[in-house]
This record gives structure tokens, sequence and C-alpha cells, in this order.
């Protein structure tokens, strides 16, 4: 069963992974079929393998021998081991981090990501939640989106806050604290002063380093 899960796992870091790129280069995700990113040629089956494929081709292209982001085979591995995790009760926060995964793999290349997947992620983290819980945390939701596009320098991303609304709904406020600062720590030691970042990866990083901790 665990290894089922994890080719499972697998397959569904490289969707990830294919479904933010076609996202930055603003491609469908049904056309063109799977291709490089640099050269077009279309990938034949055994080149799209996850995990195993970059593996075999040390992590370049078959064909112009361009170098394939080494991302994809951190993501493939990690949510191969993220799934291994599942059991019907995780179901929802495994879908949950599945898709602030793909967010923060948009986010990471151009500081945004699709509007859809907050009004999905925060669907699926009010499941299940008592109905004075789901009209305050629609209401933050609906603040937090009103709010921001009026904020001339926001120091904080609307998705950002939006993840943590979603973080605290699914696991309490005592996790939301040690995710953040865990998040907060991990900026700290890799980004420089006075930029501007994503600050998605750090958060899911963290949260999937809680999730995968115990
Ligand atoms: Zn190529």
């Amino acid at each position: 069963m665990t290894l089922i899960l994890f080719v499972y796992g697998a397959c569904l870091g490289s969707f990830l992974v294919a479904m933010a790129d076609r996202y930055v280069t603003g491609e469908s995700p049904f056309f063109p079929p799977s291709h490089c990113a640099t050269c077009s040629t279309r990938l034949v089956p055994w080149q799209m393998v996850p995990i195993l494929s970059y593996l075999v081709l040390r992590g370049r292209c078959a064909y112009c021998q361009a170098n394939i982001m080494p991302t994809t085979l951190f993501v493939e591995g990690v949510t191969a081991i993220l799934l291994t995790t599942w059991t019907p009760t995780f179901t929802l926060p495994l879908l949950w981090l599945s898709l602030w995964t793909f967010a923060a793999l948009c986010d990471t290349q151009t500081q945004t990501f699709p509007g859809w997947l907050s009004w999905a992620a925060l669907g699926i983290s009010l499941i299940s939640q008592p109905w004075s819980i789901i009209l305050l945390a629609t209401s933050l939701f609906g603040l937090i989106r009103w709010l921001w596009p009026h904020w001339i320098h926001p120091w904080i991303g609307d998705g950002d806050l939006e993840m943590m609304l979603g973080y605290w709904l699914l696991f309490g406020s005592l996790s939301l604290v040690h995710w953040v600062l865990l998040a907060c720590g991990l900026a700290l030691l890799t980004v420089r002063a006075h930029v501007k970042f994503a600050f998605l990866p750090y958060l899911m990083a963290s949260a999937l380093a809680w999730w995968l901790w115990p």
C-alpha cells in the first residue's frame, strides 16, 4: 500500500510541476502534449516517468541537453513521501497541501498563482467546520480580498494570508504559530534583505516539514 501511494504521490508531484510550468508560460493545461521547455521536442513515455526519468536523464533533456529544474525531482520526491501518509481521515489536509504546493510552484516563478486556488483551498478547509467558524473565516477571506487591491505597498501577499487562514482552520492556532515561525526562520536564513520575494515556497516547505516530521 505504501509503495502504491508513493507512486501516486510521485505522479501527483509531476502533474503539479507540469501544471505550474504551463501557468508560468501561459500554455493550456491540455495542449500541447508534454515537451521540453527549451527545444519544445515532444517527450516519449519513458521520459515522463516521475523521479526515474529525471535520474536516468541525469537532469537533462535527451535532445538538447538543457537542464531540467532540480525542483522537479525534489517536488516529485516530497509529494511521493507526502502521499504515503494518506489515510481516509487525512484526505482533506493532503488535498489542501497539494493545492498550495501548486500555488507555491507558481509563486516561485511569477509571485502570483491562479485566483481560483484560494477559493478551492478555503472550501476544503471549511468542510465540517461549525457555522460560526465558517462565517468568521469567510468574512476574513472577504476582507483580505477587498483590502489588498487598495494597499499600494503591501508587506505581505494576500495569498500568504489566505494560506495562513486555511492552515489555522485545518490545524489550529498553536500549529499555525509553529508553522509561520519555521517559515520565517527559513526565509531569514536564505533571503537577502530588502528584496521582494515569494513567501509561499517557505510557507509550503514549513507546512510539509511539520506534516512529515511525526
Ligand atoms: Zn530539449
